[in-house]
């Protein structure tokens, strides 16, 4: 049987593309290996009316009311290729099933590559955060940290006393020039230059960085942009066009969430420069009601 939409991921972008599709009484079919992004956090804030709620709570109370519609189906399985075919496309599960759809969903999101250091993975999620609006109140008014890992972190360096007084931490690398250090001194941070040794505490709790020269910088959380990545290989193997964004690459789409690729949506952290679990939602809203716009607009070009 042909769905009308396969969705590749069922988290906050997946689960609210494949309920407006589900209201229309569409076929859809959603693929999912379970590993949200926010996994490790044990609350995740901000999300309309579910703010402090665990992430696999929530998202498993999203699937149950996606679930009650009669027209999805669930595949707890990993894609693991998808192509396109006369119907539409197939996509290929890790034990070889093939499903096919007419419309694509790319859903997937990201996955965070961590700096080498001593004590971050392990508290990811937790003490260790790359957002302070979704975890920055449970720290207000403590000693933080901003470590330099990119560009990017300098902007984080100047926001994040406003939970906090900051240190940034250049673990060993280059001096910010004088017109960035003054605005950190606007900002009243404090620029480490020493080399990391690793964090300390009773993991996931954080009492500080270590450094290269003894001295421990007593901080309660450590904030960090991480490089990321897609979880799936599937929008390259589709030819979706890609670009740079300031963490890693996005996939192209316009407004109504198309990609590059007739029939293929995307949407959620893999197609926006910020990330948060509400903008994914509303990612996903606007590529289950375009796909479902274009099955009724132009049936004939599926
Ligand atoms: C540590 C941390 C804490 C966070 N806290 C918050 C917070 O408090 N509030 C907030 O709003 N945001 C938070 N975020 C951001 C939030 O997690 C993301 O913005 C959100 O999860 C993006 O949703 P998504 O649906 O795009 O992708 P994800 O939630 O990452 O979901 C992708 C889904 O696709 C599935 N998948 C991947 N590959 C395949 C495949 N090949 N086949 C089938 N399925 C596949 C995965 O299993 C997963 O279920 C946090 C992020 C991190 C890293």
């Amino acid at each position: 049987m042909r769905n009308d939409a396969i969705i590749i991921g069922g988290s906050f972008a997946g689960l609210s593309a494949a309920i407006q599709l589900a209201r229309a009484n569409r076929s859809v079919c959603v693929v999912d290996t379970g590993t949200p992004r926010n996994r490790f956090a044990s609350a995740s804030h901000g999300f309309f009316g579910q703010d402090g709620l665990p992430p696999y709570e929530m998202l498993a109370t999203a699937r149950e009311k996606v679930a009650a519609y009669p027209s999805v189906r669930f595949v707890d399985s990993a894609a693991v290729q998808a192509n396109a075919d006369e119907g539409g496309f197939a996509v290929t599960l890790a034990d070889g099933r093939r499903l096919l759809g007419r419309k694509l969903a790319l859903a997937f999101g990201l996955k965070d590559t961590l700096p080498d250091i001593p004590g971050v993975t392990e508290r990811w999620g937790q003490t260790v955060l790359h957002c302070p609006y979704c975890h920055g109140f449970e720290f207000l008014g403590r000693p933080l940290g901003v470590l330099s890992v990119l560009p990017l972190s300098v902007h984080q360096a100047q926001l994040i006393p406003e939970w906090g007084p900051t240190t940034f931490f250049l673990n060993g690398g280059a001096i910010p020039d004088e017109p960035t250090r003054a605005l950190l001194a606007a900002r009243h941070v404090t620029i480490e230059t020493a080399p990391i040794i690793g964090l300390e505490g009773d993991a996931p709790k954080l009492d500080g960085v270590r450094l290269a020269d003894g001295r421990l910088v007593e901080i309660a959380a450590l904030y960090l942009a991480p490089r990321t990545s897609f979880q799936s290989d599937i929008a390259s193997q589709l030819g979706c066009a890609l670009e740079n964004g300031p963490v890693g690459p996005v996939i192209k789409t316009d407004a109504m969430k198309l990609t590059s690729v007739p029939g293929v949506y995307a949407a959620g952290d893999i197609t926006r420069p910020m990330h948060n679990a509400t903008f994914a939602s509303a990612d996903g809203v606007m590529a289950g009601t375009a796909i479902h716009r274009e099955l009724v607009f132009q049936p004939l070009a599926a």
